[in-house]
């Protein structure tokens, strides 16, 4: 995207994956950014997440798919310096064990009834996985590279960038919209599921994910198992920290504390893969709360004060997945507000 000439004044609520490159696409476009985030970026959701890019439990799918077409390219790029930006590219198998979903006739390209099919297009290389490839009760799935993100390491990384694009981050609590903007020109808010209280957006709701870190036992590729609407999945993602075993995804369920019943359930699933994982030393437990929306809501609107503000939020199982796409629709937006009405300020 070319520069803009007008500089704006601009706060991001939000410091998980969402606010911080939304942050940086607006910064390195000139315009002076402020994040304010309740969280340090360690205690978000965005630090929990496994980190595969690969549209998942994220609506509306299209757009999704839209948006994970672009955080494609530019994790891609990203994972040619994997120390210093923890994205890296890894080979892995996406199957189900329901089959159809995963598209039916074995060529990149025919997921149109699972509206993955520009997903399909898109990631070079991606191809139907061989029946040896697939596990046993598996009817079809995809082998691909992606990027797979280690998101502790990434966050940090995406700080680094902001503060050298000139942007500050503040810890504070939003309690209203309209006073993180009143000595602003816009907001751009990215609260995740405190969008629930903050916009108020009743829409907003938590889809609870448990992961257990184990040892890695030298498991190089990412494996998923995930059956459209199911609560539970299996999903193994060989990250620097350790092997990511998953998972869970419990709808409204908004406790942190992780269960363990259900890390025994998880390694299980796992160890049905790999046995060697039952034996596996386990690192740590997670548990975050996926900011789920009926639809991502990204989308303009004037706040009771006259200050402009862009909604990104409610990108529930897939926010690193299509970050870089909608940071780059909230710089179009911001754009947008600008041009339709003329200069903000003076
Ligand atoms: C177990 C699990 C595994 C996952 N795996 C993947 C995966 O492999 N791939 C993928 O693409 N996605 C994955 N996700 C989903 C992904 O984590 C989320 O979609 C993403 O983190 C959402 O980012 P966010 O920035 O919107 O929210 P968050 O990371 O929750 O950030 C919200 C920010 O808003 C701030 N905030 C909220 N309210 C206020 C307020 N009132 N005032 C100030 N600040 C406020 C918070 O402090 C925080 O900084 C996973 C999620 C879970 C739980």
């Amino acid at each position: 995207m070319t520069s803009n000439t007008e500089s704006l004044d601009i706060r991001v609520v939000g410091g998980g994956v969402i606010g911080l490159t939304s942050a940086i696409a607006l910064a390195e476009d000139g315009h002076r950014v402020r994040v304010l985030s309740r969280d340090a970026a360690g205690d978000t959701t965005s630090a929990v997440a496994g980190g595969l890019c690969w549209p998942y439990r994220i609506q509306p799918y299209e757009r999704a798919v839209e948006w994970s077409v672009r955080s494609f390219q530019v994790l891609a790029a990203l994972a040619g310096r994997p120390e210093e930006t923890g994205a890296r590219m890894v080979t892995g198998t996406m199957t189900a064990t329901t089959g159809g979903g995963r598209g039916a006739s074995g060529k990149a390209g025919d997921g149109a009834e699972d509206g993955l099919a520009a997903w399909y297009d898109a990631v070079p290389g991606l191809r139907r996985a061989r029946a040896e490839e697939l596990p046993e009760g598996h009817a079809s799935g995809w082998r691909a590279r992606t990027p797979l993100v280690d998101m502790p390491s990434h966050l940090r990384y995406l700080e680094r960038r902001l503060t050298a694009a000139g942007g500050a981050m503040e810890r504070c609590e939003v309690t209203s919209l309209e006073e993180a903007g009143a000595a602003a020109d816009m907001v751009v808010n990215c609260s995740g599921l405190g969008a629930r209280a903050l916009v108020p957006d009743p829409e907003v709701h938590p889809v609870q994910g448990q992961l257990v870190i184990v040892e890695n036992p030298g498991i190089e590729e990412w494996y998923v198992s995930a059956d459209a609407g199911a609560s539970d999945t299996t999903y193994l993602l060989p990250q620097p920290y350790g092997l990511v075993l998953g998972g869970t995804a419990q709808e409204n369920a908004w406790s942190l504390e992780p269960d363990p019943a259900v890390a025994e359930a998880i390694v299980a699933r796992c160890a049905r893969r790999f046995p060697e994982l039952a034996r596996a030393r386990v690192l740590a437990h997670k548990v975050g709360l996926r900011p789920a929306r009926p639809a991502v809501r990204l989308a303009a609107e004037r706040l009771s004060g006259g200050v402009p503000c862009v909604h990104n939020y409610g990108h529930g199982g897939g926010g690193v997945t299509v970050a870089w796409g909608c940071a780059d629709e909230v710089l179009r937006m911001v754009r947008a507000v600008q041009e339709e009405r003329g200069p903000v300020r003076g």
